[in-house]
């Protein structure tokens, strides 16, 4: 797959034309149902899209952070022509995906697995409390008034490097107002009992959930995960 372009519009025709075994458009169905159920994320399973668009899914299995924001731009330009109230309300919509065909023993995680998605299985030991978590940074130029939106993608916090308006380099306040955040939250999942070696401790990774993923589960749950590592 050649760019980052064509695999938004691979995607976007994934939702229209995927059919089901009852030739359901099963896709074009779950967005419609978004706004009534208030989901804010579109689940799909792997094994749909492995059937429908095979070079596709291998794409954002072996390099998931740069296909799936334009997977979830092009779920969101579905959502805003069938609802367009909706989409203003919750402004993004995260594609998920579950049922990938391997799981990553957590003992096995490595350097290999580094920026691919994996599916992980295991026990929540920790949870974090919701914290917010900014996306989209609003700051005013203290010189001229300027409002400067910055995107935010780590924990470390972007600053502008100079006003667009009067070119001023320094003086620019964080406007929460102006600032979009999400709810992010921090879990630890250990492995299984049953899956560890005869006298081996158990392992555990820690993973960051954002938006509506947050305290859906807690420690002692045993959940299965697919994401980046
Ligand atoms: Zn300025």
């Amino acid at each position: 797959m050649a760019s980052l372009i064509q695999s938004e519009e691979a995607f976007t025709r994934f939702i229209e034309e995927y059919r089901d075994e009852r030739e359901e458009v099963k896709y074009e169905q779950a967005l419609s149902e978004m706004a009534v159920r208030g989901l804010k994320s579109l689940v799909i399973d792997f094994t749909d899209l492995y059937a429908f668009d095979e070079d596709l899914a291998r794409v954002v299995l072996d390099n998931p952070l740069d296909h799936l924001p334009h997977f979830d731009i092009a779920a969101f330009s579905k959502l805003r022509m069938r609802d367009p109230m909706y989409a203003d309300q919750i402004r993004r919509i995260h594609v998920r995906f579950r049922g990938l065909p391997f799981e990553t023993p957590l003992r096995r995680i490595g350097a290999e697995h580094i920026g691919r998605l994996v599916l992980v299985t295991g026990i929540i030991v920790r949870a974090s409390a919701v914290q917010p978590f900014i996306t989209n940074a609003a700051y005013r130029c203290t010189s001229c008034g300027e409002m400067i939106l910055m995107e935010q993608t780590d924990q470390f916090l972007k600053t502008p490097v100079q006003c667009p308006s009067c070119n001023s380099r320094r003086g620019f306040e964080l406007v929460p107002k102006e600032s979009v955040f999400i709810d992010s939250q921090r879990i630890s999942i250990q492995e299984r009992p049953e899956e560890l070696p005869a006298g081996q401790l158990p392992r555990s990774v820690n993973v960051e959930l954002k938006d509506d993923v947050v305290d859906v589960a807690r420690p002692g749950d045993r959940i299965s995960l697919t994401g980046t590592l």
